[in-house]
Formats: C-alpha cells, sequence, structure tokens
C-alpha cells in the first residue's frame, strides 16, 4: 500500500506548528514589555525561541505519524471496503483504485452509493422496507396537509419455496423480477412499490375512494396472478394481497401496516386472494360486496351467457360456440369473469352458477334448433368434485330434451391435473353420457398427451398465451407446431385460441391445426346473434 503524506494534511500541520509558535512568542514579548523589563527581542529568541520552535516541530511529526497511521490509514482501509462493498453489489461498476488522497472524497462518494442501494433490493431492484417506510410517512404527513387517501397493498407471493426447490434460486429470481415488474405496470409516479421480504411487497397507491381502490387492486391481482414465462417455462402462482387505507382506517402509518398485515393474513386464511381491512373485523370487502351481487344475481337472473364461434381452418364451419359468463349489470363489467368465478368457488356458489349455465345452454340449444349448433361450456375445478354433476346435467339435458352430443365441455389442463383420478371418473361418466369433451388453456399445466388420450377428450385448445406470442417467438411457434403435430398422432383435434390477426390464422392454417378461436373471427355474441352469425357467416 502506498502511503504518503497528504500535502493539505502536512500543509495544515506545519502552518499550525508556526501560528503557535508565533503566539507563544508574541505573548512573552508582551508579558516582558508589560513587567516592564527592557530585555531584547534577539535575547528571548536565543533563549527560549529555538528551544520552543524545535518542540513545535517534533508534535507537529508526531501528530502527523498520529494521524497517518491512527486516523488516515482507518480512514483509507474503510474507504476501500465500502468500494469493495459498492463494487460486489454492482459488480465492478465502480471500481476506480482509492487513493488516500482522494479517500475521503470517494468515502462519500460511497457513502451516497450506499445509501441508495440501502434502499434497494437486489435482484429486483425496487425499493426495500427501510424506504418504503420513509415514503409511507411522507404520504402520512402529505395527507395531513393535503387530504389525500393513500391505500397500502401487501401483496404475498406464494408457492416461491417449491419453485426454489424445482428449479433453484436463479429462477426464483427471475420471477420475482417479473412479478416486480407487473407489480410497477401502470402505476402513477406517486404510487409506490417496494420489496419487504423475498416473496412480500408493499405497494402504497394514492386513491380517490373506496370503488376506485377496489378496480384497482383488481387489475393489479389480474395482472400478477396471470401466468409467467420465466426463462422458457410457463408458471402460475398464487398471489393474496392484504389492503387497508390511510386515513379511512389509520390514522398512523404503523396502523396502516397493522391492518395491512391482517387483511394479508385473513387472505391466508380463507384462501380469498384480496382481503380489505375493515375496521374493527377483518372482512373480504371485495369478496364480501361480490358474493353478496353473485347471490342476488343468481336469483334475479342478473347474469347472461355470451357466445364465441370456434370455427375450422379449413372447412371454415362453426364447430361451436363457447358459453362465457357475463354480468348483466354495467356496474359489475370491471369485475373479471375469472374473479368471479374464484369468489363463486369459494363460497359453495359454483354448483348453482353451473346449474343455471347448463340449464341456459339447454334452454337456447332447445330454441335455436339449429342442427350445427353446439355450444361449449366450462367447468370449474369444484365443479370436477362434484359427483352429482353428471347426473345433474343428464336431468337437465333431458328436461330440454338435448342431445348430450350437442353439449360440449371444456376443462382446463390445471384441473384435470390437481386430481387427475377423480377428475377422470367425472370425464369417463360424462364421456359415457355422450358428451363431448375438450382440454381447455393446453399448455399451462403438467398433462402429457398420451396421459389425456386416456381420458374420453377430442379436442385440445392450445392457451392463448402461445398463440398470441407466435409471430414474435420461435419457441412458441414450435411449441404449437410441435403441439398440433403430437395431438394429430394421438387422434387429438387442435383448437388455437387466441387468433386476433390475420398473421396468426395463416400461421395456423400453415401449421395444419384443426380450429381457431379469437377476437379476429369474432368476439362473443349475445344469444340473439347466433342465428344471424349462421345466416351471414354459417359457411365462414
Ligand atoms: P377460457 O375458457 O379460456 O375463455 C377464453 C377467454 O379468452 C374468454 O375470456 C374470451 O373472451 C377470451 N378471448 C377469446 N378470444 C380472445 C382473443 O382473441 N384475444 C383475447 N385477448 N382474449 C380472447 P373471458 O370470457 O373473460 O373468460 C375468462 C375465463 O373465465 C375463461 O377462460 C374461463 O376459464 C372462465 N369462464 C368464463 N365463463 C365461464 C363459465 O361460464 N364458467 C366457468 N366455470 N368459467 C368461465
Ligand atoms: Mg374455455
Ligand atoms: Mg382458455
Amino acid at each position: 500500500m502506498k502511503e504518503k503524506l497528504p500535502k493539505f494534511t502536512a500543509t495544515l500541520i506545519f502552518g499550525l506548528g508556526i501560528f503557535f509558535f508565533l503566539v507563544w512568542l508574541g505573548s512573552v514579548y508582551f508579558l516582558v514589555t508589560q513587567l516592564g523589563q527592557s530585555i531584547s527581542f534577539w535575547a528571548i529568541f536565543w533563549q527560549y525561541g529555538l528551544s520552543v520552535l524545535l518542540l513545535v516541530l517534533v508534535s507537529a511529526t508526531a501528530v502527523y505519524a498520529m494521524l497517518h497511521r491512527d486516523l488516515l490509514r482507518p480512514i483509507q482501509q474503510l474507504a476501500e471496503k465500502m468500494a469493495h462493498l459498492v463494487n460486489s453489489q454492482y459488480s465492478g461498476q465502480l471500481n476506480q483504485p482509492v487513493e488516500v488522497t482522494t479517500g475521503l472524497e470517494q468515502m462519500l462518494h460511497y457513502f451516497i452509493e450506499l445509501k441508495k442501494m440501502a434502499k434497494r433490493d437486489s435482484p429486483t431492484g425496487l425499493n426495500n422496507r427501510a424506504a418504503f417506510e420513509e415514503r409511507l410517512d411522507h404520504a402520512v404527513r402529505d395527507s395531513k396537509r393535503s387530504g389525500r387517501k393513500y391505500a397500502l397493498l401487501l401483496v404475498e407471493v406464494d408457492g416461491i419455496e417449491s419453485i426454489s426447490k424445482q428449479h433453484g434460486q436463479y429462477m426464483v429470481d427471475a420471477l420475482l423480477k417479473q412479478v416486480a415488474e407487473r407489480l410497477n405496470e401502470g402505476l402513477r409516479a406517486s404510487d409506490n412499490v417496494s420489496q419487504f421480504e423475498k416473496n412480500l411487497f408493499a405497494l402504497l397507491l394514492e386513491v380517490q375512494d373506496q370503488d376506485q381502490l377496489v378496480g384497482l387492486v383488481e387489475k393489479i391481482y389480474l395482472r400478477t396472478a396471470r401466468r409467467y414465462r420465466v426463462l422458457g417455462r410457463r408458471m402460475n402462482i398464487s398471489i393474496m394481497v392484504g389492503v387497508s387505507l390511510y386515513p379511512l382506517q389509520a390514522i398512523e402509518a404503523k396502523q396502516l401496516f397493522e391492518y395491512a398485515g391482517s387483511a394479508l393474513r385473513e387472505a391466508q386464511n380463507t384462501n380469498c386472494p384480496i382481503v380489505f381491512y375493515e375496521s374493527g373485523t377483518k372482512t373480504d370487502i371485495s369478496g364480501f360486496t361480490l358474493v353478496q351481487h353473485l347471490r342476488q344475481a343468481l336469483d334475479n337472473d342478473e347474469f347472461k351467457l355470451v357466445f364465441q364461434p370456434v370455427i375450422e381452418l379449413h372447412g371454415h364451419n362453426t364447430a361451436y360456440f363457447e358459453a362465457l359468463l357475463r354480468w348483466k349489470d354495467p356496474q359489475m363489467h370491471d369485475v373479471s369473469i375469472e374473479r368471479t368465478i374464484q369468489i363463486a368457488e369459494k363460497n359453495q356458489l359454483i354448483q348453482p352458477l353451473t346449474n343455471w349455465i347448463v340449464m341456459t345452454v339447454c334452454k337456447l340449444l332447445k330454441k335455436q334448433e339449429l342442427n350445427d349448433l353446439v355450444i361449449g361450456v366450462n367447468l370449474s375445478m369444484i365443479d370436477l368434485h362434484d359427483r352429482y354433476l353428471p347426473r345433474r346435467i343428464d336431468k337437465c339435458l333431458r328436461k330440454y330434451g338435448v342431445n348430450p352430443g350437442k353439449l360440449m365441455i371444456e376443462i382446463t389442463e390445471g384441473q384435470i391435473m390437481q386430481e387427475p383420478d377423480e377428475v377422470a371418473d367425472i370425464l369417463s361418466h360424462l364421456g359415457m353420457m355422450g358428451l363431448s369433451l375438450s382440454i381447455d388453456d393446453f399448455g399451462t399445466g403438467q398433462a402429457s398427451l398420451t396421459y389425456l388420450k386416456k381420458l374420453p377428450v377430442e379436442k385440445l385448445k392450445i392457451d392463448q398465451s402461445f398463440i398470441m406470442d407466435m409471430p414474435k417467438n420461435d419457441d412458441d411457434r414450435l411449441i404449437v407446431k410441435a403441439t398440433i403435430d403430437l395431438a394429430h398422432t394421438l387422434d387429438l383435434q387442435v383448437i388455437a385460441e387466441g387468433v386476433e390477426n390475420v398473421e396468426i390464422y395463416d400461421m395456423l392454417t400453415e401449421m395444419n391445426c384443426d380450429y381457431a378461436q379469437g377476437y379476429y373471427i369474432s368476439r362473443p355474441l349475445e344469444a340473439d346473434q347466433i342465428t344471424n352469425w349462421y345466416q351471414q357467416l354459417g359457411r365462414h
């Protein structure tokens, strides 16, 4: 290590030595003249001054040695350690050598960097808890002056441990990075996202009112809970959200945290993905309101079905229409159907809902009297655990005199793989009744085609995420092509969903895909538009 006296320090020590010497000399001269003795200046200088000058120089050297060894070296070492710390965090971005002369200056620079780093969390690059708390305190102070309202969201990502065990930490880091990006998406500059723990994020949002908040939280949830594609793999994670409000519920930051935390615990305990804290009791406001609306809608016929055509890619006939649930009430249009189904599943409302859907479809099939018309119905996971379901469907078909071949059942690949044996029993039962079965969202679960072939399945619907990405993504194109070819060798027909443009449509035709569904062909239609569809585009 190169040790040299900093110029500034040396000059300072020397200057101080001269200064003290002159002060001393002046005071001796002053005392002597005040006492009235006439002693010559030079006599005093030779008698005392020279020895004092030497004394000052010796002490200056001692002070320098002390400073250099005990103060400068630790400063230099500290600066080097800080440089090392900063460099290792930034993988070598700041690797200038540390010189003693610039140590203090660099230390200041590194202090600033470290302070920034102390607020950030790698590898997501989001701020950490300390920074978030600072921001929250600021928001609370601001709210007291401006009356602005804030919501605190604690977002927990579930299943990280099993992903880490299966695929390693690298995969987890890449996944969390994407989660962080999605949480950040579409937020305003005034909003804030931070990472508290590996799988726990916090969001501070400025909100206008509770209604706007419910929609906002819902959107964040749906965006974040959507499937991920991490390092070439598709992944599903589950997300839990606990929400509290400032100043409506809490009057200080600590309380706001406490409430959001208890809402999050409630979400974990009840398996309900979004829970809003409500003063005193912790209830799921959105879920609670949704359940009420859902019950009301079932009682008062406030749901409707829309129908999206699935067409043959080669013959251009309409293979079937997929029935999709919708709220009639425009106020509920912001609530996604997936969330509605989720809430129905958790509140024992899926059975009446599925009954209503099957009945509505049977009524329509009876009324339309269109020979070609086949309607597909989506079943939920809970339906597939209900061993009375085949019997109820059978009863309904008989009641309306509908041929079972007119009803197609769609179940997702993920649903099948959750309880393969139990689900296989019900599907076999439905197959024996003469219903057609199709696997929805294929490619997102873990099912192998050979396993699916053992079930009475005739169609596979490749998940829209693969289809939509095909024009930009070679891997997806290859996956789709390989799936089509393999499915064909197993005598399964393939549907592509999410066909949004002509480019995708042409690619699928070339790949010899059997059917297509998507906005390019048609958006979901109202029931009374079905006849029209056949009249105008029946031989599409
Ligand atoms: P799904 O069964 O995979 O339905 C396809 C979803 O993709 C529908 O959304 C449809 O409107 C949408 N879609 C169709 N073509 C395109 C396209 O080209 N681009 C894009 N971006 N989207 C397209 P929807 O109606 O919101 O339904 C979402 C999910 O909710 C459905 O996924 C299904 O899992 C569930 N769902 C809908 N209706 C019912 C129902 O009656 N019962 C049950 N159990 N689940 C339902
Ligand atoms: Mg479907
Ligand atoms: Mg689908």
